[in-house]
């Protein structure tokens, strides 16, 4: 069989494989290029339309792979016409693929309004699953927690970025964010005022590319690490956060409410109100107060 052949007959089997009047939602490589799977190549290659974020972009990955489907750009400001062109080109029997830049459509990306207007439009939509920067971090991060929520990004400005940040930090779980180079040194800043500084913070920067980085730090030290050499702000970041600290009995709301009293009043004052507020037992709350260093007062009995 000559080249062109055994090219033709690989193209057959994809466009057997992948039904026609269906939407593949096409995961692609978040840096290194041989983690792009080969399902998503034969999607890809079996695609009569290929819906992307930046043509040009995604015109690089084309070439790379000799596809032959026209690019089609959509993107956050034309998500719903751009749906409409794709739901028509599936009444025609088509097959259509839609990738990002990056990593997986619709997380933290466009897309989430394509799939659903396809799915209300009656026709089926395919995941051919690929890396998301968010799971690829926590994979390699070493946090131990069980759980996880995924913030994606943050509000561009410090004070709207510290509110959201204030409705989070209660949360049990680990935190993961997204963040771009030219906010990273602000964003890690207000998660340090505003996070319990006993958490730690995984900086997972340039994943799967030449100059990744994966850093575990206690809180408090992540901004000095920022500062220590220019490359650390360089690249593409996630940002991980540990669930808040457990003390035997105490959940994390009354820790917080613990740690702001603690902040501002002597510790027998500090607990009898965290007490009155949260109903916890005064003689945790005591015991707490000293891990976090903070002294009983010399005639206090409460830890008898
Ligand atoms: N949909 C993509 C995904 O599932 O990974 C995320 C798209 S979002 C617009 C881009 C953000 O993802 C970046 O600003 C960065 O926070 C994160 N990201 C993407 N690639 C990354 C990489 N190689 N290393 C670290 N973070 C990355």
């Amino acid at each position: 069989m000559t080249d062109s052949e055994t090219n033709a007959s690989a193209h057959d089997e994809d466009l057997a494989e992948f039904k026609t009047s269906a939407l593949y939602v096409v995961g692609t490589p978040i840096g290194h290029l041989g983690e792009l799977s080969a399902r998503a190549i034969a999607a890809l290659r079996a695609a009569d339309l290929i819906a992307c974020e930046d043509t040009r972009g995604t015109a690089r990955l084309a070439r790379h792979l000799s596809l032959r489907a026209p690019l089609v750009a959509v993107h956050e400001h034309n998500e719903r016409s751009g749906a409409d062109r794709l739901i028509a080109a599936l009444g025609e029997g088509k097959r259509v693929a839609l990738v990002s830049d990056a990593g997986t459509p619709a997380v933290s990306d466009p897309g989430a309004k394509v799939v659903r207007a396809v799915q209300d439009a009656g026709f089926r939509v395919i995941p051919v699953s690929g890396p998301s920067a968010a799971v690829v971090a926590l994979s390699a991060s070493g946090l131990l927690d069980a759980q996880f929520r995924f913030v994606g990004f943050l509000p561009p400005k410090s004070a709207a970025r510290r509110r959201v940040l204030e409705g989070l930090c209660e949360q049990d779980c680990a935190l993961v964010f997204y963040e771009a180079p030219h906010r990273i040194v602000e964003c890690v800043d207000d998660i340090v005022a505003v996070m319990q500084p006993q958490r730690e913070l995984v900086v997972a920067r340039e994943l799967t590319k030449l100059f990744e980085q994966i850093v575990r730090l206690p809180l408090a030290d992540a901004p000095a690490w920022l500062q220590a050499d220019a490359n650390h702000q360089r690249g593409e970041f996630v940002l991980l956060l540990s669930a808040p600290p457990q003390a035997e009995g105490l959940d994390a709301a009354t820790l917080r409410t613990l740690g702001l009293l603690l902040d501002e009043l002597p510790p027998s004052r500090a607990v009898k109100l965290a007490q009155a507020i949260t109903g916890a037992p005064r003689k945790l709350l005591y015991a707490h107060a000293m891990t976090l260093g903070v002294d009983a007062p010399a005639d206090d009995d409460s830890l008898g």
